[in-house]
């Protein structure tokens, strides 16, 4: 049977209190990662999170950090650090949605979801890189969207964050790979989190028409590849895109 243990890596989260990125911090942590956790706003369900994680027996530290501030990321990262010693682990999770057709959307929606989604990724591993090359370990799983690669109707700003997120991952992986820092994408479908329940009933049965496995993804689909892809048995994967969506890309 394969077993990924991740006992002694130190990981973060961006995003990791909600949804996906809550379910990626339980299942590194269930591995035996420790883990810190950046949100944006909501410091009620990363405080659920944290203490999640203190009930399995692993530590876990929580930061209000807006991933697209740059001051904020370097200082958060430091604090880290400072704390873990070590980060073998970044996780470019956060990412947020304001849709609209490209003739009404106005440059604040695209600068918004821009700046969280593609900028936070790039902060973040800027950041998070200068203490990975000094241990010449790392492993970054940037989570995009299969939109990215297939577009969408009324999400122009999104669609465009995510595939600069496949983008940002080669250059990471092109970059640092002699260091041994691997940097990979995931491009989930439609998982079943806050971003997606808002979306019209209509809309939702749509879309699953589309998936090939007929149901809906859960948080569990996306983190536990994320687990492989940060374990020793992924250490030949860099700049790779896995896509976890049922099939519905395929049709
Ligand atoms: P949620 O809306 O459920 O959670 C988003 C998380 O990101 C929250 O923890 C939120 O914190 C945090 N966040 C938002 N903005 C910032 C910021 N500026 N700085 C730091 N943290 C921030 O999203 P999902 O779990 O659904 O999605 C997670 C990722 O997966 C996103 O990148 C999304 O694009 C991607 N994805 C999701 C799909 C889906 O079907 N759900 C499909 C494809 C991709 P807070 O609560 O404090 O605001």
């Amino acid at each position: 049977m394969l077993n990924i243990d991740l006992t002694g890596m130190k990981a973060i989260v961006t995003g990791g209190s909600r949804g996906i990125g809550r379910q990626i911090s339980l299942t590194l942590a269930n591995c035996g990662a420790d883990v810190a956790i950046l949100y944006a706003f909501n410091a009620e369900a990363a405080r659920e999170v944290e203490s999640e994680i203190i009930n399995k027996g692993k530590k876990v530290l929580i930061f209000k950090c807006n991933v697209s501030d740059e001051d904020g990321v370097k200082r958060t990262v430091d604090e880290i650090y400072a704390e873990f010693k070590k980060i073998d682990i970044l996780v470019n999770n956060a990412g947020i949605t304001k849709d609209n057709l490209i003739l009404r959307l106005s440059s604040d929606e695209w600068d918004k979801v821009l700046e969280t989604n593609l900028k936070g990724a790039f902060l973040m591993t800027k950041h998070v890189l200068r203490y990975m090359l000094k241990d010449r370990f790392g492993r970054i799983v940037n989570i995009s969207s299969v939109v990215g690669l297939t577009g969408n109707i009324g999400q122009a700003n999104y669609v465009s964050s995510k595939a600069g997120l496949i983008g940002l991952t080669k250059a990471i992986a092109l970059e640092y790979g002699t260091r041994n820092i691997n940097a990979n994408v995931i491009a989930p479908g439609f998982i079943d989190t806050k971003m997606t329940k808002s979306l019209p009933e209509k809309i939702k049965e749509e879309f699953l028409k589309r998936v090939a496995n007929k149901r809906i993804g859960k948080p569990e689909d996306i983190a536990n590849v994320t687990a492989f892809l940060v374990s020793p048995l992924a250490s030949y994967i860099t700049g790779a895109t896995i896509i976890i969506d049922g099939g519905l890309s395929l049709g």
